[in-house]
């Protein structure tokens, strides 16, 4: 016998055949259905014609016609379908209820896939981390802003930076401060946007998935105003993207509080960007940081190229993972030939999980590399993590 029931492997001209019987016959005894319909198809065995009819008829004593028999059929595929769209639906699992730190009601949320971490915050300013597939609260953080008593701070708005791994957060006192998400030990402002004209209200973030340094972070404002800063390498972001209720009329010559341009707000938001990016992985000695490090003190201390210890110099140019570069290099070339002839920077998104052919490979050269890193120096810098989360992620999946 041949898979599937007798039906499912008829074609239309079988039923054509099929139905051609039931115009000289308006129905059929068991015996009589199996030998014409067996003798006109010629598909199939006498025995499941048999199983045909007693799937269609009911009693021993009733007779098949095309009316029973196309009945039977459309019930079948209306099963099927059913069948089939409950297997495409999505099997929630049930509803969890996580206890918030917050004294305030949670007003904003959000689910950094990448890193398996969900962050709350409150209008209050209470940051909570919930990491793992269980989401057990990682960490709670007081978010500060030294412009503002803290029983005035009130929140309105939060991005995650997802690329920086930093969060950007606007205030009603028309700031917006920058934290870096996965320092443990501080949670303090890093960077700061100040004097805009009016508080933000929502905000929302983009940056381009091979090229992490071009971004654009957008601002809703108390104003009507819908504005982008844009931070590109090279170019010159910033500036209005549209007035709302003002005609657009301002675009690009809007004056901020603080007596600042938008262009220098846009000027200052690409050096943000840029610096976020660069430092992401360097060494961060310091404590309370409002200002930039200076080069000197984030250089790589494992090796003598006297460069900076950023993500780019990490992966692609120290030479204290040469030998780990030679074994996996290659092996990403074979899988992707244009790798071989990227430039430093070009590497990054096959190195860092981007490219989704060669993430494996990526992600077992990271782990060495943050291995012969971790042996090298007694205790590993917190900034580290964002490379090591991406190997968790990439094990996981
Ligand atoms: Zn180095």
């Amino acid at each position: 016998m041949e898979a599937g029931p007798l039906e499912s492997r008829l074609s239309m001209e079988d039923y054509e055949k099929l139905q051609s019987l039931f115009l000289v016959s308006v129905s059929f005894s068991r015996a009589e259905f199996i030998e014409q319909a067996w003798s006109a198809v010629r598909r199939g065995s006498r025995e499941e014609y048999g199983l045909l009819f007693d799937s269609v008829v009911v009693t021993q004593e009733q007779r098949i016609d095309w009316e029973r028999l196309t009945s039977f059929l459309l019930l079948g595929l209306s099963e099927k379908e059913e069948n089939e769209r409950a297997a495409t639906v999505p099997r929630w699992q049930p509803p969890r209820t996580l206890t918030p730190p917050h004294p305030f009601n949670v007003i904003l949320h959000w689910w950094l896939c990448i890193h398996y971490l969900l962050t709350s915050l409150c209008k209050g300013g209470t940051l909570g981390v919930w990491a793992g597939e269980d989401f057990a609260l990682l960490q709670t953080h007081r978010l500060h802003n030294d412009s503002v008593r803290p029983k005035d701070l009130w929140v309105t708005a939060m991005v995650v930076l997802h690329n920086v791994h930093k969060i950007a957060v606007s205030f009603t006192s028309k700031e917006l401060c920058f934290y870096d998400l996965l320092s443990k030990q501080q949670f303090s402002c890093q960077y700061k946007l100040q004097g805009l004209r009016y508080a933000p209200l929502s905000l929302d973030y983009w940056f381009h998935p091979t090229y992490p340094a071009q971004a654009v972070l957008t601002m809703g404002d108390t104003g009507g105003q819908v504005r982008g800063e844009g931070g590109r390498q090279g170019d010159k972001g910033g500036g209005e993207m549209g007035t709302g209720g003002k005609g657009g009329g301002e675009t690009g010559t809007g004056e901020r509080g603080g007596g600042e341009t938008v262009g220098q707000v846009g000027e200052r938001w690409e050096q943000v960007i840029e610096e976020l990016s660069e430092h992401s992985l360097a060494i961060e000695k310091g404590c309370h940081r409002q200002t930039w490090h200076s080069r000197e003190d984030s250089l790589c201390e494992h090796c003598p190229q006297n460069e900076v210890e950023t993500e780019l110099h990490f992966l692609t140019s120290c030479q204290m993972y040469d030998h780990i570069r030679d074994t996996y290099f290659p092996q990403i070339t074979q899988i992707l030939k244009e790798f071989e002839n990227k430039p430093n920077f070009n590497e990054l998104p096959y190195l860092l999980g981007e490219i989704p052919q060669c993430t494996i490979t990526a992600a077992r050269f990271v782990t060495c590399c943050h291995k012969k890193r971790a042996t090298s120096e007694e205790q590993t810098p917190l900034q580290i993590q964002p490379i090591f989360m991406f190997i968790c992620f990439t094990i996981c999946t």
